[in-house]
């Protein structure tokens, strides 16, 4: 995110953007240089001009050299004095909006610069030298935390360039930071550091704002800053925004739990390790984490974390110990099924609640694909929140399994597999075994030749319209029936509430309670296959359950594979 990486130069920027009122400088540059060119066509007209009109009183070269003196002299004069009424149009618009002129100067490069305020915050405006003609005004915000906006002069009809690059600065700032009452959560690799060190810290945000992780240090050697990060770096998925702070090692202070005391202590350590003044500290901490480690013995140090309000009130955060490994004490396959890789096609009702109880028992890697949006409606079966109505199901699918487990990674793919792309799309990646939950044809086919060409098994699972009835099957290519083989041989049909009809845009029946029911089933057979279980009563190939009771009935079906089948044969 930009706002956490503040650019301390003055420079002008040199990317190309595309928001509205956005120029490139290059595009800028070259209007210069037709400006000048135009300039200096003028200058010759004139003194064209001139010469028919009166006898010339100095000789030819002394007046040339007095031309060309004035024509660099106009070309020099800053365009604020060249136009005086620009420059009063935008301060006017600037006192309009509630600004108050602080400053006045020149850059090092000769540009005005402009040094303004709003109620606490301080900003600075540098224009260009071309700003009348279509030049960049740069706003940045003065303090802890600087960010940058511009705006090309001209581009924008309803307001001044000015007031669009200082709103950008103000969109920028408002963005998400810590909260009072934040937590950091703290791997236990992080919990020992040798004495007396000090220097900055960035950490991960979590989208809520709430939770933050600790990324990466300064001031301890390579090695030690690398372990630190690889042992934050697999939950790192889960805290997608950054921000700063700095650190320093200090002593405990007897009652250090006392909120206010523990705050002085922290910044107290934190401005004498680094040099600062109090108003400095004070200033950086609006904005930035403060980070004192207390070391005591090798696993038994502790870190406090403090901030401050924006209007300045002390914030001391909840330091929150991270065990990873604590997860596999409750995950019995998760350490067999870390490296295995499992592509779902169909993220709905299905698809949503298998995928979660896989990264939940240890799977790692996902792809995901499915091209449908979620909507409020989708929530009464799976796994999203009202905010995320709208947003692409792959997509707030992902997030929530990067942030079950560490080391979760998930690809998402918002196409329909059958219908966008075919079996070749399912190879991406290599998984070691595919889902179909779409109960859905076109799809099924592919997934059925991708699990052949790949060698890996395949599980496909669907319930009936009113969850009357479920059916999951499984392919271990060349070894049981594939699913070409199965529907030759005209499998018992399950029992269905009418049958939705292919186009048809309404939800099938079905409670939530049967569903994940059913997933729980689909998850318990995917984890057998991937710890590669021999097949068995308990680990069937086909499987035919009932909902009519509390609980589903599971029947086993056996189906040959077919020697004739044009898929696998
Ligand atoms: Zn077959």
């Amino acid at each position: 995110m930009d706002v956490s990486e503040p650019n301390q130069s003055l420079a002008l920027p040199d990317d190309a953007r595309t928001r509205d009122g956005v120029a490139t400088t290059e595009s800028a540059q070259h209007d210069h240089v037709k400006e000048v060119t135009n300039h200096a066509r003028q200058e010759e007209d004139r003194g064209q001009a001139a010469r028919q009109h009166g006898p010339p009183r100095e000789d030819a070269e002394a007046r040339r050299g007095r031309r060309r003196q004035e024509r660099l002299a106009r070309l020099m004069r800053p365009w604020w004095v060249e136009d005086p009424a620009l420059l009063a149009r935008e301060l006017g618009s600037l006192a309009g909006a509630g600004f108050t002129l602080i400053h006045r100067g020149l850059t090092d490069g000769h540009n005005l610069q402009l040094g303004i305020a709003r109620k606490k915050r301080r900003y600075q405006l540098i224009f260009e030298d071309d700003y009348p003609r279509g030049g960049l005004v740069l706003a940045q915000s003065l303090g802890p935390r600087r960010v940058q906006g511009y705006a090309r002069h001209g581009v924008l009809r309803d307001r001044p360039a000015t007031l669009a690059a200082l709103r950008q600065v103000d969109e920028y700032l408002a963005q998400p930071r810590v909260q009072t009452g934040g937590r950091v959560l703290v791997p236990t690799e992080w919990r020992s550091l040798p004495e007396g060190a000090h220097g900055t810290i960035a950490f991960g945000v979590a989208s809520s704002a709430q939770a933050l992780l600790p990324l990466r240090l300064t001031g301890v050697n390579d090695a030690l800053s690398a372990r630190l990060a690889s042992a934050s770096g697999p939950l790192a998925a889960a805290f997608p925004y950054s921000l700063t702070g700095l650190w320093a090692s200090g002593p405990a202070l007897p009652g250090l739990e006392r909120h206010t005391g523990l705050f002085a202590h922290v910044e107290k350590t934190l401005a004498s390790a680094h040099g600062l003044s109090r108003s400095a500290i004070r200033r950086r901490l609006t904005s930035e984490v403060g980070a004192l480690h207390v070391p005591d013995g090798y696993y038994r140090s502790s870190w406090h974390f403090v901030g401050r309000r924006p209007d300045g009130r002390p914030i001391v955060m909840t330091t929150v110990p991270l065990a990873r490994e604590s997860l596999g004490d409750r995950a019995p396959d998760a350490r067999v099924l870390a490296s295995r890789h499992v592509a779902i096609v169909g993220c709905g009702a299905v698809g949503w609640a298998v995928a979660v109880r896989l990264a939940r028992s240890g799977v790692c890697r996902f792809t995901l694909y499915d091209d449908d949006q979620l909507y409020v409606g989708n929530l009464a079966r799976l796994g999203g929140f009202i905010p995320d109505a709208g947003a692409l199901k792959v997509a707030t699918l992902a997030d929530q399994l990067q942030t079950i487990a560490p080391s979760v990674t998930v690809r998402g793919h918002a196409f329909a597999v059958g219908r966008h792309v075919g079996a070749a799309a399912l190879l991406e990646g290599a998984p070691d075994l595919l889902l179909n939950l779409t109960g859905e044809e076109l799809s099924t086919d592919e997934t059925n030749i991708a699990a052949l060409r790949l060698g890996v098994p395949a599980i496909f699972a669907w319930v009936s319209n009113g969850v009357a009835a479920a059916r999951i099957f499984r392919v271990r290519p060349f070894a049981s029936a594939c699913y070409e083989c199965v529907r030759e041989s005209g499998p018992p049909v399950i029992r269905s509430y009418g049958r939705i009809q292919p186009g048809d845009v309404r939800p099938w029946r079905g409670s939530v309670l049967d569903v994940e029911a059913f997933a729980s089933t689909v998850a318990q057979v995917t984890v057998r296959t991937l710890r590669g279980d021999a097949v068995s009563h308990a680990n069937p190939d086909h499987l035919l359950l009932d909902f009519g009771g509390l609980t589903p009935r599971a029947r086993r079906i056996d189906i040959p594979r077919d020697p004739r089948c044009p898929r696998c044969r």
